[in-house]
C-alpha cells in the first residue's frame, strides 16, 4: 500500500516511516487542497510535486491546484513579494484591484473543491485572497509563507495581513518570521527529497558528459550557484565574488544556472543584467535552464568545489540543502533560512558582502579538508533535518492538530 514510502526507510529510518503511517491513519480521506502559483520553477513547486503524491499513497484525497492570472498580476505578486521581503515598493490601487479580482475569479473556478476540502494549504501571497470569496467553507485553511517576512515592507504586509485573519493557522519557515496574526502559528522548514532526480547519486560519468555539453573543465576549481534570475539572490553579487578570487586563483570557473519562474515576470530583465555584468569572461558560465533540467542540476552542483547561495533575502534556499545534501560546503547570504542551514564554520560559511564570500571561498579552495569535513556535517545535518519524511510528518501532525487540537491526547498506533 505505502511502496513510495517505503522506499525512503533505508534513508529516514524505519522508525520514520512508521510513525507517518500511523499519523496518517487518522487522516485516511481527508480532502486535502494545496494552492500556489506555479507547478514548475522554484521551492514552493519543488516541494509540493513530491509531498503531494507521498500523501496520496496514505490515503489522503489530495489535490494540488495552480491559480491562472496574466502579466499584470504576477507583476503585483512579484511586488508584493519583494515588499514582504523589504523591499520599499508602493503598490498602485489599481493593481491591487486586480490581483484581488484575480484571486475572484480564481476562487470561482475552484469553489466546489475548496469549499468541501477538509484542509487548504494556500501558499505564499498570490492567492492568499481566495479564502475571502469562499464565505461557505467546511475546513481548515492554513496559509503556508515561503517568504522571509521578517522586516516587510509595512504597508504591504498591512494590506496582506487583512486577509489572513480568518485562517485558521499560518506556517512558517522559521521563528523570526512569524508575526502577530490572531490564529496559531506553526514552523514547519522545508524540505528535499533525497530519491528525486536533482539528489540522487550520479554516476561519474554522467556528470562528465553534463560538464562537456557545457564546456566546463573538471580538472579547474569551480564554485556554481543555482538560482532563479532573481535579484534577491544577488547573481551580480556572485560575479563580483568570483572576479576577486579569480585574481589570485586564475583557473577559476563560474557557474550561474537557473531558470526563469512563470511566475516570475523579473527573470529575463535580470537575466539581461547578469549576461551583462558576465562581460565576455569564456570562464563564466550563464546557463539558461528548462524547469525539468533535475538531473543536470544535480550533476553540476555535484561537480562544483563549493556552492553558493549569496542571497540578500531567503526563505529557505532549497539550493543550500541541496548542495549539503551532495556533501557539498556552502558560503550562503546571512540571511532567513540560509542561517538555519548553514552553520557557520561547519558546514559553511554565512557572509554579508561580495567580499567575504571571496574570501571564504579562497580559504575553502586552499583547504580540501575543510571543504570535506564541512561537507560531512552538511550532508548529516540534512539527514537529520531536512528531509521530506520529516517535513511529510510535520504536515500529516499539523492537521491532526487542528482537527483535535482541543483534546488533550491523541492515541497513536496500536
Ligand atoms: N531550481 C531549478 N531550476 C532552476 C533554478 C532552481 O530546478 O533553474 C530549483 C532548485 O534546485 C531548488 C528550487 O528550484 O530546488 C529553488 O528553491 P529555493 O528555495 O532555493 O529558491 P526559490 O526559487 O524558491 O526562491
Amino acid at each position: 500500500m505505502t511502496e513510495l514510502l517505503e522506499t525512503y526507510a533505508p534513508i529516514a529510518g524505519a522508525e520514520e516511516i512508521e510513525r507517518i503511517r500511523q499519523l496518517s491513519q487518522h487522516l485516511r480521506g481527508a480532502r486535502v487542497v494545496h494552492v500556489n502559483a506555479t507547478r514548475v520553477g522554484g521551492g514552493v513547486a519543488e516541494i509540493l510535486s513530491k509531498l503531494v503524491p507521498l500523501k496520496k499513497e496514505l490515503g489522503l484525497e489530495v489535490h494540488w491546484e495552480v491559480i491562472k492570472g496574466d502579466r499584470d498580476f504576477f507583476h503585483c505578486t512579484k511586488s508584493i513579494h519583494n515588499a514582504l521581503h523589504g523591499t520599499h515598493i508602493d503598490i498602485s490601487s489599481e493593481m491591487l484591484k486586480h490581483y484581488e479580482e484575480t484571486n475572484r475569479r480564481n476562487a470561482e473556478e475552484l469553489q466546489p473543491l475548496l469549499r468541501e476540502a477538509d484542509f487548504v494549504f494556500i501558499h505564499d501571497p498570490q492567492p492568499a485572497m481566495i479564502q475571502r470569496f469562499i464565505p461557505e467553507r467546511k475546513g481548515k485553511w492554513i496559509w503556508r509563507c515561503h517568504i522571509d517576512i521578517s522586516h516587510p515592507y509595512r504597508p504591504v504586509w498591512k494590506y496582506l495581513r487583512e486577509s489572513l485573519l480568518s485562517y485558521d493557522a499560518s506556517v512558517f519557515h522559521i521563528a523570526d518570521f512569524a508575526h502577530s496574526l490572531p490564529h496559531l502559528q506553526y514552523v514547519i522548514p522545508p524540505s528535499i527529497d533525497p530519491l528525486s532526480e536533482k539528489n540522487i547519486d550520479l554516476p561519474e560519468e554522467e556528470i562528465q558528459s553534463v560538464a562537456d555539453r557545457f564546456g566546463l573543465d573538471l580538472e579547474r576549481p569551480m564554485i556554481i550557484q543555482v538560482s532563479r534570475f532573481d535579484r534577491l539572490k544577488d547573481p551580480i553579487g556572485v560575479i563580483h565574488a568570483y572576479r576577486l578570487v579569480k585574481t589570485f586563483v586564475p583557473s577559476l570557473q563560474l557557474v550561474l544556472a537557473g531558470g526563469i519562474a512563470a511566475d516570475d515576470p523579473e527573470g529575463e530583465a535580470v537575466f539581461e543584467e547578469v549576461t551583462i555584468a558576465a562581460g565576455n569572461d569564456p570562464d563564466i558560465h550563464l546557463l539558461l535552464l528548462p524547469p525539468d533540467a533535475h538531473r543536470t542540476i544535480n550533476a553540476l552542483q555535484r561537480m562544483a568545489e563549493i556552492v553558493l547561495q549569496k542571497s540578500i533575502r531567503e526563505g529557505f534556499g532549497l539550493t543550500v540543502t541541496e548542495a549539503m545534501w551532495k556533501g557539498r560546503p556552502v558560503v550562503g547570504g546571512n540571511t532567513g533560512g540560509i542561517r538555519l542551514q548553514v552553520i557557520n564554520h561547519h558546514t559553511g560559511f554565512l557572509v554579508d558582502t561580495p567580499e567575504g564570500a571571496a574570501l571564504r571561498v579562497r580559504y575553502l579552495l586552499r583547504h580540501p579538508n575543510i571543504r570535506e569535513e564541512m561537507g560531512r556535517k552538511g550532508r548529516r545535518f540534512v539527514r537529520e533535518n531536512f528531509l521530506i519524511t520529516r517535513q511529510l510528518r510535520e504536515y500529516l501532525t499539523l492537521m491532526l492538530i487542528l482537527l483535535h487540537g482541543d483534546m488533550e491526547r491523541l492515541e497513536i498506533g496500536g
